[in-house]
């Protein structure tokens, strides 16, 4: 390693998000010096992980277990691979750290977080069911499973131990410092420089300032960038939107903070590190436009049962398996094919009540709030108070008695011309077969199955019954619209977490990790995602950046 001077500290983390904290966590109980930097004030501490819904991919939990649930290292390994479908010599980290992850998966990973006073929801939710084939795309079993006390609970033990090193002089935390630059000499990253922004009195997740004060330079023996993705800059992700997804929507809610921006992938770039499958990104296809935002375009996510009935913006159905939480990507190359942006859920309020869960942790305040009784609401009767808000508020939704009056409230909503008689077709027909013991519709039988899960039966899927049905209702229909989310590539690293330049070799002294590394290596996803295995990717990557530093400064 090159003799460097002036060190300001052993390492600078750039990024104070989720893979940031682990990564400082792990430096700091190796007693190592840390400057801490992040653009954003102090409110944003934690990034989007704060916002997030919590949910981890664990693989053969007690959780799984005590309902029935059989998973085991093979299986998710089949399904992961089977869903990333990697298939590029670039692709060569990215199945090392595949392999890496499914081990911490189903290793370490829940004893590790236990230990931290990280614990679970008991039932485990069951995300991208896929509906292809056993070795094709989704989760063969329920693998998701929610922090007790969602993002801000997954963020706790990680702030609890920056603080610490804080008390212990051991970690400065610079909010309101932009790197702009990683500083180079010899080949060596010594440093960062960037522009000091103007103090902010923004709150967590709101645009803050880009008014900048000053400059500065910081030197360390090694610089980990921690930045995030893309998804809140919605210039890059129309740039890096792959010709297989059809053309960018030209409409798209924003399921990320502005602050996901994307700009310092570009300033790794120009120090060396080689950038890898930026077309591979994570976007929803059931976003809803916050009655109530927090940032610009804020979009939620709907996590949806698999009841209700998936229309395109013309009123056709979407053909199988593209059901509500099956497959996500599918589903969004469908409807770019479609020549709109927004597709439509139908529905009936017994739906809603036990299908409709909304992504973030301030859609979820039993959960987040790790309130009991608030809980117990979700095997009662009703929606979820936020649910029930975005029923009454959300500009998204139409609620109506007749099937008429929803089609006409539908018509409203978009530009679009909506085939009136297709849909009350389809409805029939669908409402016919729920009827029908035998069934060749697919949705149907699919529903039926998930109700053999006691997870899915008891919270997520509602019991089978007519759309028509009055004793259901009222009718629901909701507009979904493209929410813009994840980066599945991002700067290649090795399983150290150092980031590698265009010929493959190690940048001295500097590393990657969190979504801004793929989640890992520059890509551990493939071209998608079981879910769940954001943070989980935030927490395994930050963890071995963290070390790999911590030995080596
Ligand atoms: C609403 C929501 C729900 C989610 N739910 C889940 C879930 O249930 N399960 C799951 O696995 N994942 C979920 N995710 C995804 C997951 O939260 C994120 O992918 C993950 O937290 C990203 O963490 P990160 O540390 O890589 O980046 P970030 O959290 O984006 O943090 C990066 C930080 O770097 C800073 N930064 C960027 N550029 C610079 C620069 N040039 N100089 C200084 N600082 C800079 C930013 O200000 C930011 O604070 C969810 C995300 C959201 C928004």
């Amino acid at each position: 390693m090159a003799q460097k001077n002036a060190q300001d500290a052993d390492v600078i983390i750039v990024g104070a998000g989720l893979s940031g904290l682990v990564a400082a966590a792990e430096l700091i109980d190796a007693g190592k010096r840390v400057i801490l930097v992040d653009q954003e004030p102090e409110s944003n501490l934690g990034g989007q992980a704060w916002w997030s819904f919590g949910g981890l991919f664990l693989v053969d939990s007690p959780e799984q277990r005590r309902l029935g649930v059989h998973d085991s290292f093979e299986l998710a390994r089949q399904d992961w691979f089977g869903t990333a479908g990697f298939d590029r010599p670039e692709d060569n980290w990215p199945r090392q750290w595949a392999e890496a992850y499914l081990h911490f998966a189903h290793g370490e990973k829940r004893a590790w977080l236990k230990s931290l006073g990280v614990s679970f929801f008991p039932i485990v939710g069951w995300a991208e069911r896929g509906g292809y084939g056993a070795i094709g795309h989704g989760n063969s079993v329920p693998r998701f499973h929610i922090t007790w006390g969602t993002g801000p609970g997954i963020v706790a033990p990680f702030e609890a131990i920056l603080r610490r090193g804080i008390d212990e002089d051991l970690v400065t935390y610079r909010p309101r410092h932009r790197v702009t630059e990683l500083l180079v000499e010899a080949g060596s990253i010594i440093g960062v420089a960037g522009e000091l922004l103007a103090p902010s009195p923004s709150a967590r997740g709101q645009a803050s300032s880009r008014l900048v004060t000053d400059t500065f330079e910081l030197h360390a023996s090694a610089v980990i960038v921690t930045s995030g993705g893309i998804g809140g800059n919605h210039e890059l992700v129309r740039k890096a939107w792959p010709e297989r997804l059809g053309t960018p929507p030209e409409h798209m809610l924003s399921g990320v903070p502005a602050h996901v921006d994307g700009l310092m992938l570009g300033v790794a770039e120009q120090a060396g590190a080689n950038l890898i499958n930026g077309d591979r990104m994570w976007h929803y296809v059931e976003g809803i436009t916050n009655w109530d935002p927090v940032w610009e375009k804020h979009g939620i996510r709907i996590l949806p049962g698999p009841s209700s009935l998936w229309l395109d913006a013309t009123g056709k159905r979407l053909p199988v398996p593209l059901f509500p939480g099956f497959d996500t990507l599918g589903t969004l190359e469908h409807i770019q094919q479609t020549g709109y942006d927004h597709s439509w859920f139908i529905l009936t309020q017994k739906i809603i009540e036990k299908e409709f869960a909304l992504s973030g942790s301030e859609q979820n305040p039993d959960l987040t709030g790790k309130d009991l009784k608030l809980l117990l609401k979700r095997v009662g009767p009703g929606a979820p108070g936020p649910v029930e808000a975005f029923k009454e508020h959300g500009e998204d939704f139409v609620v109506a008695n007749t099937l008429a009056e929803l089609l006409a409230g539908m018509q409203k909503l978009s530009d679009a011309p909506l085939n009136a008689e297709s849909v009350i077709r389809e409805v029939q027909a669908r409402d016919r077969e729920i009827l029908n013991p035998f069934t060749k519709d697919l949705q149907v039988t699919a529903i039926r199955g998930a109700r053999n899960y006691r997870g899915d039966k008891l919270i997520r899927v509602a019991k089978p019954h007519r759309l028509l049905d009055q004793s259901a209702g009222p009718l629901i229909a909701v507009k979904l619209n493209i929410l813009t989310r994840k980066s599945l590539g991002g700067i290649e690293t090795d399983l150290q977490g150092r980031v590698l330049n265009a010929a493959g070799a190690p940048i001295d002294g500097l590393y990657a990790a969190g979504e801004a590394s793929g989640f890992g290596g520059g890509g551990v996803h493939g071209y998608r995602a079981l879910e769940g295995t954001f943070l989980g990717g935030c927490l395994f990557s930050g963890r071995t950046a963290g070390r790999a530093a911590a030995r080596a400064v």
